[in-house]
């Protein structure tokens, strides 16, 4: 990079100059794209992955590398959005994996896994009962339905920048494809304004749905009083308060209400419990969960046919026992928070309006300066200098997401982080006159 004459005199020429090497750089991607969009819309079956020109293509991931069609090699610094904690290839894992097929695949009954696993998730994560799904999507909508079926009541108070599935998109406001609940939007950290919403809806008020730190939503954690104040008021109304941990689990050794010392009534959990297979979980109150069980005379159904899948029972276990222990979560988030403070006073010391909010093993790269409580604060932050810094760090062997999330997963250790504290330093330094315009 240093090498090349920069193209810095302003931030749309630097942007233009950074695609036009990636597109030189990654022909084979490039062919495979080509090809995807004959017969996938835009070559896509999964909207965040796509990033224009055209995304890389991988060929393979060990531990916490990857290497992309055309044969670059990267440092996973995204962990598959939260999902890939142990990395691409952790033994013990595999082995769960293995053994569960020497067993049979999809049996058509009960196994000898999924209890074992339920009652490794539940004694986690504070559970009295949890229910298995595919997704975490899938868990949402299972929990919000419980509430409305327990309560006999509709709406569902959401917050601006939540994200809790593809039909739970909350970035700006309602989305096109949402499920139709009859949503009320409030703001985030906003204390107030939500007890005095969750106030006036009280008598039709069936849940309030929260991720105790915005994930997708740029890494900008919740005040504890704002969770505190969300647990009084949805209790006052007879709401449900619905803690969505499909990412934030992680954070603690007992996920992050249990961290924060607040206890919703429903959780879900999805991403890496499932060891890298398909999964989502409701879990909580077993007032709530036993509506569900099939020996009572008016049961609420759960289908699917995938809700036991031995794959995912075993990977899953395996995982959250063997692997991502409590003291195994203590560690990665202690890692991520010393990467966080080193990066954030690279930054300072650069005089750069860039920041990394987050908490322990999730961050976000956010180019603005001031205070960040809720996404609003980001809004007016210029979207192409993390398109820009997204390119520079690919050049260097660096996976993020281009939306600008970081999550460690197991295998990145010390030789990892410092080296991207070196990329990143090298982006402020050759960025300067652009980061010091923003
Ligand atoms: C990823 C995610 C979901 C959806 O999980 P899927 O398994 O992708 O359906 C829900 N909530 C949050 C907070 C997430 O990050």
């Amino acid at each position: 990079m240093s090498e090349v004459r920069i193209q810095n005199a302003d931030l749309d020429s630097a942007l233009t100059e950074a695609k036009e090497a990636y597109v030189a750089r990654n022909p084979k991607s490039l062919a495979r794209f080509v090809e995807a969009t004959a017969v996938m819309p835009g070559g896509n079956t999964r909207s965040v992955l796509f990033y224009a020109p055209f995304p890389l293509g991988f060929a393979r991931g060990e531990g916490g590398r990857l290497e992309d069609l055309d044969g670059h090699a990267y440092i996973d610094f995204l962990g598959e959005f939260t999902a890939g904690i142990y990395g691409h290839s952790h033994p013990l894992v595999r082995r769960a994996i293995e053994q569960a097929l020497d067993g049979g695949i999809n049996l058509g009954g009960h196994n000898l896994i999924e209890a074992r696993f339920a009652r490794a998730v539940t004694e986690r994560f504070g559970l009295e009962r949890v229910r298995f799904t595919n997704s975490g999507t899938e868990a949402n909508l299972m929990a919000l339905a419980t509430a409305v079926a327990a309560t006999g009541r509709k709406k569902i108070i959401v917050f601006r920048g939540g994200y809790h599935g593809g039909v739970f998109m909350f970035r700006s406001g309602n989305s096109p494809v949402n499920v139709p609940h009859d949503f009320v939007l409030a703001r985030y950290n906003d204390a107030a304004g939500a007890a005095a919403l969750i106030e006036s809806h009280a008598r039709e008020l069936a849940a309030v749905i929260v991720e105790p730190m915005l994930g997708g939503g740029g890494c900008i954690p919740a005040e504890p009083e704002f969770l505190a104040t969300l647990r009084a008021a949805t209790s006052d109304a007879g709401a449900v308060l619905v803690f969505d941990e499909v990412m934030t689990s992680r954070l603690g050794p007992h996920g992050l209400a249990a961290m924060l010392g607040v206890c919703p009534d429903l959780t879900t959990l999805g991403k890496y419990i499932g060891g890298g297979m398909s999964f989502g979980a409701f879990g909580g109150r077993a007032s709530l969960l036993d509506l569900f069980d099939p020996r009572r005379a008016d049961a609420l159904p759960h289908a699917g046919t995938f809700n036991n899948n031995v794959l995912t029972m075993a990977a899953g276990l395996a995982g959250v026992t063997e692997v991502y222990t409590p003291a195994a979560a203590v560690a990665l988030s202690a890692r991520g928070e010393a990467l966080r403070a080193r990066l954030n006073a690279q930054c300072r010391r650069a005089g750069a309006a860039l920041q990394f909010t987050g908490i322990g093993s999730m961050m976000a790269a956010h180019f603005t300066a001031g205070a960040i409580r809720r996404p609003e604060d980001v809004a007016n932050a210029d979207p192409r200098l993390k398109e820009l810094f997204f390119f520079d760090l690919l050049a260097q062997g660096v996976w993020i997401a281009q939306r600008g999330m970081i999550n460690l997963s197991l295998p990145i250790g010390d030789v990892e982080c410092d080296r991207l504290a070196a990329v990143v330093e090298e982006f402020l330094e050759v960025r300067r006159p652009l980061l010091a315009a923003a």
